[in-house]
């Protein structure tokens, strides 16, 4: 069942959101050549909880991290450790706050320093894609006419669109129902004001498809190719949408 929130709730959940806005901000500030992942995730680890917040992700599911940093044709869940950011990297920040038990899901993905131009347009359009996505929304659509724009917007930039992962219903769980697919499904589940979903294409510079590494969790594009990923978590309403983890 799809939740519709209450106004107290819409409240809580836009701080979160506000919260994990201020951290991707945080991150991004510190994103540079030679930090190392781990350093990153320490960071916005202090920085949630020193906003009375708590990391989303980190003991999720058994994740061992606060945030996931995926870099190049990493996807998404990339765990934070030693790695250090090198010059031409694509990195894509992952980041789930909590507030009073109730959630808010954002991603971005950032080029650090040089790369072709093929990689740019990428970032580039994956964060278009996001856009597409959302201007779908309103009281009365249908869920899958997110992805149908997603999809064929991602098409005609000649982009992979990742299947194996989906947007969520977000709540007092980081992942609630419904699936919010990037790709066009024939369900007919229709958008109601109150919902919150989380939208977050992921598109691949080559084919969309993917592996599992062996740690279970970093999801990789099969042909080394580099990914991006974007992602809001916003509010449904009568005539359209409210993102909560933006400014
Ligand atoms: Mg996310
Ligand atoms: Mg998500």
């Amino acid at each position: 069942m799809i939740s519709i929130k209450s106004e107290r709730e819409i409240e809580l959940m836009k701080h979160a959101g506000h919260i994990n806005y201020l951290t991707h901000q945080e991150v991004a500030k510190h994103l540079r050549v030679g930090i190392t992942t781990k350093e990153l995730n320490d960071l916005a680890h202090k920085f949630i909880l020193a906003n009375d917040c708590k990391p989303s992700f980190l003991g999720f599911e058994g994740y061992p991290a606060s945030i996931c940093v995926s870099i190049n044709d990493e996807i998404v869940h990339g765990i934070p450790g030693k790695r250090k950011i090198k010059n031409g990297d694509v990195v894509s920040i992952d980041i789930g706050v909590e507030y009073k038990g109730y959630h808010s899901d954002s991603a971005n993905t950032y080029i650090v320093g040089q790369v072709k131009p093929e990689v740019e347009a990428l970032v580039a359009n994956t964060k278009k894609s996001l856009y597409e996505g959302l201007s779908a929304i309103k009281e009365g659509a249908k869920i899958s006419d997110i992805g149908s724009k997603v999809e064929s917007y991602a098409k005609k930039c000649n982009l992979g669109v990742v299947q194996e992962l989906v947007g969520h219903g977000v709540g007092t769980s980081i992942h609630e129902d419904p699936d919010v697919p990037n790709y066009y499904t024939p369900n007919t589940r229709v958008l109601k004001a109150g919902m919150v979903i989380a939208v977050e294409p992921m598109l691949n510079l080559g084919s969309r498809h993917v592996y599992l590494e062996e740690n279970d969790w970093t999801v990789r594009t099969e042909d080394g190719l580099p990914s991006a990923h974007f992602e809001h978590t916003v509010l449904v309403t009568k005539d359209g949408y409210v993102i909560l983890t933006g400014e």
